[in-house]
């Protein structure tokens, strides 16, 4: 058995990384960080130009699972802004799975070049974890459908050109049935954004949709059928990336730790080894769960399970590191003495929602217990 890279998976992880060089510089990073908008466009575009977007995507790629996996994790290991692109992968991969040829002959392209970001309108105030709780609403209105509603967490949606839109079309009681999909373009009339600044230094915002008319082809699947393909956008979104935050963070606190004489503490360098370790079976469970979306499966489960543990471990880890850095390790970037420049407190703090957003470790528990241990279920 050949355990090692093909040629082909070797010059590309070189060609990321020259990308990720030349492109994502300390002022991108430093913009990035100001705006609480982890995106570099001329990183995205770049990529685009290679036809490394089109090679990570399943389903528009060519499928091979290490490419895929070589293109984001070679973004996370170098803590380039990701956010951004791992949403048009992922949204892409949903299009080209279960969107209508006119839409996928509308968008994809624009996708593909990086020019064009996306943002997911999911979550509400009163429907999170709970999505079949949404109350935006879509109504028919001859050739057009006209949605009502808010929604929060809708990272990126200031940036964004389209919004994946999940909705109710259907009457309370309709069970899964009444929920339709909708991929729509962002400068429609109708649409305000309000901003939400978090405490993981990441904007996010409000977005309130008042008589919002779209034409029928900004339908994403069939009407009525959209928790379908919600599933298949979840498990898109899970544990395919967003998975090696602990990688650049180690490699951070070695280097202060060297340098602050930390590292000659034998129970710092045990520290060290544990993430070290957390950080490769993250490694693993990410590859599985992207082999299996190479594939053209859904990798709900695989996801779930990578997402929970590379995610905690992430934060355990900085938590970790920052205990150790001491009142350095609270310092933030900028600040003089900052440990790791303020990467250690970036960390902190960023690691919280990782742990929540794109669903809670709880729920992926539940999914992990129904549907890999065949537990029964609770609710
Ligand atoms: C920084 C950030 C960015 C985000 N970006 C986006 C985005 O771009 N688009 C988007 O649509 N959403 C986004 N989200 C929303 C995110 O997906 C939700 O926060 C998440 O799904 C949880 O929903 P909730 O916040 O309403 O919490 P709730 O669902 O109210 O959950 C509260 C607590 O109860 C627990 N809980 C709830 N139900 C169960 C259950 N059945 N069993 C066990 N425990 C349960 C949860 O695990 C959690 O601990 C983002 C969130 C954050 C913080």
């Amino acid at each position: 058995m050949e355990f090692g890279m093909t040629d082909e998976i070797v010059a590309l992880r070189r060609q990321m990384r020259e990308l990720i060089a030349a492109h994502v510089t300390p002022s991108e990073l430093e913009k990035a960080h100001e705006t609480g908008t982890n995106i570099c466009l001329p990183l995205y575009r770049a990529m685009g130009e290679a036809g490394l977007i089109r090679r990570a995507v399943p389903g528009v790629g060519k499928g091979d699972p290490l490419e895929l996996f070589t293109i984001t994790n070679e973004l996370e290991k170098a803590a380039a802004p990701f956010d951004a692109i791992s949403m048009v992968i992922q949204l892409s991969a949903v299009i080209s799975r279960v969107g209508s040829q006119q839409l996928q002959d509308e968008v994809l392209p624009r996708l593909m070049t990086g020019e064009s970001l996306v943002c997911f309108g999911m979550t509400e105030a009163d429907a999170g974890s709970d999505l079949a709780a949404v109350q935006t609403r879509a109504e028919r209105d001859g050739d057009d459908w006209i949605i009502n509603g808010s929604k929060v967490w809708t990272t990126m949606a200031h940036v964004a050109e389209w919004a994946f839109m999940f909705t109710r079309s259907g009457e309370r009681g309709d069970g899964r049935a009444g929920y339709t999909t909708f991929f729509i373009p962002m400068d429609t009339p109708g649409i305000r954004i309000e901003p939400i600044w978090t405490m993981s230094t990441e904007r996010s915002n409000t977005t309130f949709f008042d008589d919002v008319r779209v034409p029928a082809r900004y339908v994403l699947g069939e009407v009525d059928q959209g928790w379908k393909t919600l599933s298949v956008m979840l498990s898109f979104e899970r544990g395919m990336g967003n998975t090696a935050g602990g990688i650049p963070l180690l490699r951070r606190f070695a280097d202060w730790a060297k340098q602050s004489g930390a590292i000659d503490d034998p129970l710092v360098r045990d520290e060290m080894a544990r993430v070290a370790i957390d950080n490769e079976v993250s490694r693993l469970l990410t590859q599985r769960t992207v082999w299996r979306a190479a594939q053209g499966e859904l990798a709900g489960v695989e996801g779930s399970i990578a997402k929970v543990f590379a995610t905690e471990a992430y934060q355990r880890a900085a938590r970790t590191f920052q205990a150790a850095a001491g009142p350095a390790g609270t310092l933030g970037f900028g600040e003089p003495d900052a440990a790791a420049g303020g990467w250690i407190d970036h960390d902190a703090r960023h690691s919280i929602p990782q742990t929540f957003q794109g669903g809670t470790s709880e729920i992926n528990r539940n999914n992990i217990a129904e549907r890999h241990l065949g537990l029964p279920r609770t609710r």
